[in-house]
């Protein structure tokens, strides 16, 4: 089966830009794990690898051609200029055509940034400790200190994730955030993400009408996504990815 990717209509205007997450959906579907393409969760090796093919052949993206990260939920940002696995990151950064960016999420944010007149593409993990060491701001910082991006030039998509009526924390985590994104629950606290980094954006000078929000939740929709905290240690890993190409 063909993978089902999603993809941003913000982003999509851009003719030399590739971006997509996929889904549950694609490949065989004959593994517990469905349509993952995470080595780290117990799937079979093959599969997986039979799997991501599928998926960069689908973006018509070589697979020697992507850059990977192990992301550890920490705030480390890095440069790419080459395909390669970077240790203990969750952003990347990248001004070179044909280098495509991924994260991977089941349930954090993957936030996927361009900005097309310096053509420098971003991709960004975010789940709560991520937001709290608010490593989108970061990115950005980077992005302005080290090559010259301009938020109001960014355009900027958040993919699905698990939305603010289903992340349910424990106090611990909720005293963490900002308070206005805290909602109190059933003797738990209900935690908005997506809400968190999209003030950052905004606050940083990124226009609003250059931010899309995905409003699919992967808690709630499990015939299209992955969710760790519904599926725990059966949950499979999607694949959020974003670069430029070379149309000369
Ligand atoms: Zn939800």
């Amino acid at each position: 089966m063909k993978p089902v990717i999603i993809k941003s209509t913000l982003l999509s205007q851009f003719n030399n830009l590739v971006h997509g997450v996929s889904t549950i959906l694609g490949g065989e579907n004959n593994s517990p794990f469905k349509f993952n393409l995470s080595i780290n969760v117990g799937d079979d090796a093959d599969i997986v690898s039979r799997n991501r093919r599928l998926f960069f052949n689908t973006l018509n993206v070589e697979e020697e051609n992507v850059v990977l990260q192990e992301q550890v939920h920490g705030c480390n940002i890095s440069y790419a200029d080459r395909s390669e696995f970077i240790k203990e990151n969750d952003a990347l950064i990248t001004d070179k055509e044909n280098l495509f960016l991924i994260v991977n999420i089941a349930d954090c944010i993957p936030i996927l940034l361009f900005e097309p007149k310096t053509q420098i593409a971003a991709a960004v993990h975010s789940g709560w400790k991520g937001t709290e060491q608010e490593i989108l701001s970061h990115t950005l910082d980077k992005l302005e200190k080290d090559f010259g991006v301009k938020a109001e030039n960014l355009f900027v998509y958040l993919g699905p994730s698990i939305c603010k009526h289903c992340y349910e924390v424990d106090h611990d985590v909720a005293q963490k955030l900002p308070p206005e994104f805290v909602a109190s629950g059933n003797k738990k606290y209900l935690i908005d993400l997506p809400g968190i980094n999209l003030k950052i954006l905004k606050e940083s000078g990124v226009r609003e009408d250059r931010i899309q929000i995905s409003s699919l939740c992967t808690f709630e929709m499990k015939n299209l996504l992955h969710s760790y905290r519904r599926d725990r240690e059966n949950a499979g890993r999607m694949f959020a990815l974003i670069g430029m190409r070379n149309l000369s």
